[in-house]
């Protein structure tokens, strides 16, 4: 292993405030409190190079989902690169990593659903299916059939499209977005927006909102809604049950594509190997990523429903859409590797029967927190949101501040969680023990008595 001494650290420290811009930073603040050199990783902890280790509850960044350190993959990948580091699939050419992973994916999509797209980031998957969904009803002889309905504090990526498709109002306000012919309708996050409303009442109110904005816009002009089975980044916000079925109702009466983005959700996280299992769901396209190679290699991809795949390959002619890397022969390895894992070590049955059910009842108990307004959880997601008043669901007048402070503690106490603004978000490894999910939620309770304690003495 590489060891590296402080001083070096430091030195990098510093090479990277200097020339690395950082996604989604404020890079003035992010040079002021400086940046941590993460070195190295061993089943769900990772370690700073002051040697400090962590506990990481959130996979990395919800992706690395069979643990660090795992050789299998890490031999796949030095296999691959010996054979075949490189090999594009545009002139009729394919790997054996490239073809097998395709196949495999199929397999666990399961009937309907037997082709795939592949690409480098989730971002770029989502403005595949979108060109696609177009070309698809253009082929039909229905050019005008290409408006995407989205919705509000959605996550779909940082390209043009991805973040057009996307609900976040602070990346919309950074270079006009969104782009013309996406449109946003409401969130089902009934503990922020539900009202009066009970939340089954409130999922059914929120689906319609679909039907209303299809009439509004005329069925022949809506190409495809987009969404998320249960949105990340947002806040881990889990639908009220009402909410899907009826989104599929509506989808299917108006013949409007369903995209699923299963970035997060895909490959396990749910405790199916897919979000639109857990829910019953047939989706046209389903947009995976992360959870796909656990991190080790960027790739990424559309599933497509046979439905809208035979008209691509019988009909459309060239669809002019790819990436150089689409179905990287190294990173299809290192995917490959990835499902052996989740399926030998049988990880999504885990996450249903035993882990995901264990760290439900755990998580929840963080509902009897003064701070805590809610505790969801579903498979091995799971949000607490903050307020200041439980009986009025009244929030902090400075919902990111809050979230970043106890965001902040604890990380300083050696759990990496994530703040969504007032929402603590946790999404950790599959492979997580019991012991690791008590002390999850023993910090973050402790981290809350703390700044509880702190507000209340202000
Ligand atoms: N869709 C969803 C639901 C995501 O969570 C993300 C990333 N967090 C993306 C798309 C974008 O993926 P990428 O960062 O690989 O472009």
């Amino acid at each position: 292993m590489l060891e590296v001494s402080r001083e070096p650290i430091r030195d990098l420290a510093a090479l990277d405030t200097a020339h690395h811009l950082h996604p989604f930073a404020d890079m003035k603040e992010l040079v002021e409190g400086g940046v941590r050199v993460m070195t190295r990783g061993e089943g769900v902890y990772v370690w700073d190079g002051e040697g400090k280790r962590y506990l990481d509850a959130f996979a990395g960044l919800w992706c690395v989902n069979v643990g660090y350190g795992r050789r299998e993959i890490t031999e796949a990948v030095v296999a691959q690169m010996d054979a075949l580091p490189y090999y594009n699939s545009f002139f009729a050419t394919t790997t054996a990593p490239t073809a097998r992973l395709a196949a495999e994916i199929a397999r666990l999509a399961g009937p309907g659903l037997s082709r795939v797209f592949f690409t480098n980031s989730g971002s770029e998957a989502n403005d595949t299916w979108l060109r696609m969904a177009r070309v698809h009803w253009a082929t039909l002889g229905q050019p005008d059939k290409k408006i995407v309905i989205a919705r509000h504090n959605a996550y779909h990526g940082s390209t043009v499209a991805g973040a057009s498709l996307g609900g976040m109002k602070h990346m919309h306000e950074q270079g006009d977005l969104p782009i013309p012919g996406i449109v946003h309708i409401g969130q089902p996050h009934w503990y922020v927006e539900g009202g009066d409303l009970s939340p089954e009442e409130f999922g059914l109110a929120r689906a319609r909102e679909l039907e209303e904005k299809i009439l509004e816009l005329g069925p022949e002009r809506v190409a495809a809604f987009v969404a998320e089975p249960v949105q990340g980044t947002g806040g881990i916000i889990v639908p009220p049950a009402s909410y899907w079925p009826e989104i599929q109702r509506i989808c299917r009466k108006y013949d409007i594509l369903l995209a699923v983005d299963e970035v997060i959700t895909g490959f396990g996280r749910l405790g199916s190997w897919f979000g639109f299992q857990h829910y019953g769901l047939t989706p046209d396209f389903c947009v995976i990523a992360k959870g796909l190679s656990s991190g080790y290699q960027p790739i990424a991809g559309v599933i497509v429903a046979d439905r809208v795949a035979d008209v691509l390959t019988n009909q459309a002619g060239q669809f002019h859409h790819g990436f150089t890397y689409s179905g990287h022969p190294v990173a299809a390895a290192a995917a490959l590797a990835n499902l052996r894992i989740l399926e030998e070590e049988r990880l999504v049955e885990r996450i249903r029967d035993d882990i995901g059910p264990y760290f439900a009842e755990r998580w929840g108990s963080l509902a009897d927190h003064v701070m805590v307004g809610e505790a969801v959880s579903t498979g091995l997601l799971g949000a607490v949101q903050i307020v200041i008043d439980k009986a009025t669901r009244t929030r902090f007048s400075r919902p990111h501040d809050i979230g970043m402070i106890v965001r902040n503690f604890c990380i300083m106490r050696g759990v990496i969680v994530r703040a969504s603004a007032d929402r603590i978000l946790v999404s950790p490894p599959f492979i997580i023990t019991r012991e690791e999910v008590d002390q999850i939620v023993s910090t973050l309770r402790a981290v809350l008595d703390y700044v509880a304690a702190e507000l209340s003495s202000d």
